[in-house]
This record gives structure tokens, C-alpha cells and sequence, in this order.
């Protein structure tokens, strides 16, 4: 491993990133890499390993990106990897049925409760599982409206981007230039953790809306927890609604828990939506539940949804490998026992220096916010004092650790973070708290 410490981006990622900048929008594929919500530039990344990312200016970090989730199991697991291999000698692509993906969807199906006695049909990304979800629910149910929560994300889709923090549900605006104000008439939102709203929302479109989509770990406006009792009201609501219940659950399956949220909260939705995790770092998203639901999916039923690469052996082999590895290991208890000695020690050194600060873990997954008071909303999350998120951020990673560079981001550990990375990780935050200006 390399000695150098300091993760932020060197001469070799600033040539890389004016490169990129001239052919890539941007320079990245995705609008967060940028940096652009905690300054400076990215580094650019050459290769990673267990917890650690290796700059292309040679720094080696801790991580608690995981690539946005997937890793889970730490980066380039050798049984991942050798399994993608070996794949790849019979054949990168088919577009034809295979063995390995009848594995893979029983897996899958054994792990998420609200698939076992159902169904799961494979998409290529978290975007995909969603905005096929949701047309199959409307195609189901015969209704258009659909609820999602402020700040709540679900992917590009068009009906998806509904500028948050509106609250009236009559008043949609697109939250993106190129989405017709038509694409999300039907998006009704809600504010997270609010059941008495989604309630309100039935009884003014009686009859008319087809789905609630929820995170059911908020994980796209920083790390934020159901309330006591949400998800069990939001089942109850939509049962007596004859709606679809869909949980978003690319960010939290097989994290919070090997069965996901739900198995966590105990509550089972109708329609689940996987990604991340269930790729082991491959692109793979799924959807999957009651098989009364999943009938309606061609070729069996009218709802249209197909993809050249859904199911390929190359994600087929990664995803089996990694929830086989999680079945074997049962990595979960650990997972949580370390996160939570993590982030206590994080708040107890904010305190110590006098820093206002708040977090959230559910199991391996968490999140904290520079402000006092707990959040529960997207409303209370927008209060974090962003300013002092960026200094955070960029002091970390100059100290070799490495957050996702915006505030409403969760992080997740992976089993490859050892007691010497969390120890790492305290240190370093201790020397930034104790250099960020005073509350
Ligand atoms: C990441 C994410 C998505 C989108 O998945 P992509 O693979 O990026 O398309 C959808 N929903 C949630 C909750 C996510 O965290």
C-alpha cells in the first residue's frame, strides 16, 4: 500500500480531470463524483482493495463510499472476482436464459420476504428496477398517481424528478431542465416520516393513486430512519387503499440486513426494488414481489419492460457470488457492532470540541449532519451547516479518509474495515473537529 496520506486530488488527477472536463460532461459520469457541493477536485481513482481506494496521485484511503453501496464486502473480493472471471471465459453476453441467472433470481428470492413467495425479474440499474416498478404498479392497479417522498431519490426517471420541497401536491415542478411539467403531473409528494400526509393524499385522489415509492432507510438526504411505526402505516394505508406498496430498496438490501429494511422493520411491501449490493459492484438492479403483481409483466401480461444486457453473466456471476458470500458469512451483526463503535466515537469527539453534530446508523449504513437537533425529514437535513460539512470533507480526505463529497450522501462500511481504519478514522476526525470553527 502506499504511503502517501493525503487523498485529495494531486497534479496527476487535476491533468486527468482537465482532460476529462474537454470530453465528459463535467468530467464524470455522474454529477456528484464532481465535488462540486465541497469544492476543490476529485481525485481520480486508480484501483481499490478491501476498504481502500488508491489515488492516481498514489494516496491510499479509507472508504465509506463502496462505490455508492455495492461494496459491502470490500472492493475486488478475491471469490467476486475470480467468479466474474471465470464467467467471462464462457462468454460476455448471450441475451438468451442461463443457468446462472435461475440461481441468482432464487437467491435473491430466498432473501428479500417480500419475494418469497413471488417473483424477481433483472434490470441493469437501480433507475431501471424503479420506472419499471412503478409502470407495473399503475398497470396493475389501473391508476396514474404515484407518491414519492421530498428528497426522497429513486433514480433519473422522469416522474421520479420532482423538485423536492414543494409540498403542495397539486403544484409539481420538475426538478430537472428536459422533464415535461406532463411526466409529473402524477408525482404526489410527501415529506418523509409523515403517514398522516400520505393518508390526506388518498383521501383527495380516492381511487386514483396507484403506488407509494419510499426509501424505506432514507439514504439520498443523508442517512435518516423510519419513525416508529411509518413503514407499518404506510402497509396499513395502502392495503385498505388497494395501492401498490413499493419499497426502494436499492441503497438499503441485503445492507441494513441480508433480507433488506424489510426484514429489519418487519414490514413487507408489495414491490421491492434492488441495485447496488445485489450487482457486487456490477451493473444489476431487480424488482421483484407478489407474484399476483408480477404476472402482469410481459410475456406473461400487458406491462412491456425488456433489456439486451438484463441478466448477463457477468453481473449474474458477481451478484450470486456476493449474496452467496453473505449467506455463508452472515457478516451482518459484525457489521453493525463496528458502525455503531464508529459513529459513537465520531459524536463523542464532536462534542468534545464543542462541534453541534448528529448521526444516524442502521447497521452498516449511516449518517450524520452538523446541526444539534435529530432530523427526520429533508427539511430538517437542509438545515446541516454545509459549510462546515465541506471543511469536514476535505480535512478527512487530506487525513486519508474519504466520505462521499455531499451532505446528503449516507456512508457504509464494508467487513474489509478493520479496527485499524476505524482507529485511523477517529484520529483524523479528532484533529479535524478540533479545527473546525467553534458552534
Ligand atoms: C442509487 C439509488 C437508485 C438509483 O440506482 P442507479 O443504479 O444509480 O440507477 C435508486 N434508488 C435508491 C434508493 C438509490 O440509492
Amino acid at each position: 500500500m502506499s504511503t502517501r496520506e493525503d487523498g485529495r486530488a494531486g497534479p496527476r488527477s487535476k491533468e486527468l480531470f482537465a482532460a476529462a472536463q474537454k470530453v465528459i460532461p463535467g468530467g464524470v459520469n455522474s454529477p456528484v463524483r464532481a465535488f462540486a457541493s465541497v469544492g476543490g477536485e476529485p481525485p481520480f481513482i486508480r484501483k481499490a482493495t478491501g476498504c481502500h481506494l488508491v489515488t492516481e496521485d498514489g494516496a491510499a484511503v479509507i472508504d465509506y463510499v463502496g462505490s455508492w453501496g455495492p461494496a459491502l464486502l470490500g472492493h475486488a473480493h478475491p471469490t467476486v472476482v475470480e467468479a466474474v472471471i471465470k464467467a467471462a471465459r464462457d462468454g460476455l453476453s448471450f441475451g438468451a436464459a442461463t443457468a446462472a441467472e435461475v440461481e441468482f433470481a432464487e437467491r435473491i428470492c430466498e432473501f428479500v420476504p417480500s419475494m418469497r413467495e413471488g417473483m424477481v425479474r433483472l434490470v441493469s440499474s437501480g433507475t431501471e428496477a424503479t420506472m419499471s416498478a412503478l409502470r407495473l404498479a399503475r398497470g396493475f392497479t389501473g391508476r396514474d398517481k404515484i407518491i414519492k417522498c421530498e428528497g426522497g431519490y429513486h433514480g433519473h426517471a422522469d416522474m421520479l424528478l420532482v423538485a423536492a420541497g414543494s409540498g403542495a401536491a397539486t403544484l409539481n415542478i420538475p426538478g430537472s431542465a428536459g422533464v415535461p411539467v406532463q411526466a409529473v403531473r402524477d408525482t404526489l409528494l410527501v415529506p418523509y416520516n409523515d403517514a398522516e400526509a400520505v393518508s390526506q393524499l388518498f383521501g383527495a385522489h380516492p381511487g386514483q393513486i396507484a403506488a407509494i415509492i419510499v426509501e424505506p432507510v432514507a439514504g439520498n438526504m443523508g442517512c435518516i430512519p423510519p419513525r416508529p411505526g411509518y413503514l407499518e402505516a404506510l402497509r396499513e394505508i395502502t392495503t385498505r387503499e388497494g395501492a401498490v406498496l413499493i419499497f426502494d430498496e436499492v441503497m438499503t438490501g441485503f445492507r441494513v440486513a441480508p433480507g433488506g429494511a424489510q426484514e429489519r422493520f418487519g414490514v413487507t411491501p408489495d414491490l421491492t426494488c434492488l441495485g447496488k449490493i445485489v450487482g457486487g459492484g456490477m451493473p444489476v438492479g431487480a424488482y421483484g414481489g407478489r407474484r399476483e403483481i408480477m404476472s402482469k409483466i410481459a410475456p406473461l401480461g400487458p406491462v412491456y419492460q425488456g433489456g439486451t444486457l438484463s441478466g448477463n453473466p457477468l453481473s449474474v456471476a458477481a451478484g450470486l457470488a456476493t449474496l452467496d458470500l453473505i449467506k455463508r458469512d452472515k457478516p451482518h451483526d459484525a457489521l453493525e457492532a463496528t458502525t455503531k463503535l464508529l459513529c459513537e466515537g465520531l459524536a463523542t469527539r464532536a462534542k468534545a470540541h464543542g462541534v453541534d453534530f448528529t448521526h444516524v446508523a442502521v447497521g452498516p449504513m449511516f449518517g450524520f449532519f452538523f446541526q444539534a437537533e435529530p432530523v427526520w425529514n429533508y427539511e430538517q437535513a437542509k438545515r446541516s451547516d454545509l459549510d462546515r460539512f465541506a471543511r469536514f470533507h476535505s480535512e478527512m480526505l487530506a487525513r486519508g479518509v474519504y466520505f462521499a463529497p455531499s451532505q446528503f450522501e449516507a456512508a457504509f462500511l464494508s467487513t474489509a474495515h478493520d479496527d485499524a481504519a476505524i482507529e485511523h478514522t477517529l484520529a483524523a476526525a479528532d484533529a479535524v473537529f478540533a479545527a473546525l470553527p467553534k458552534t
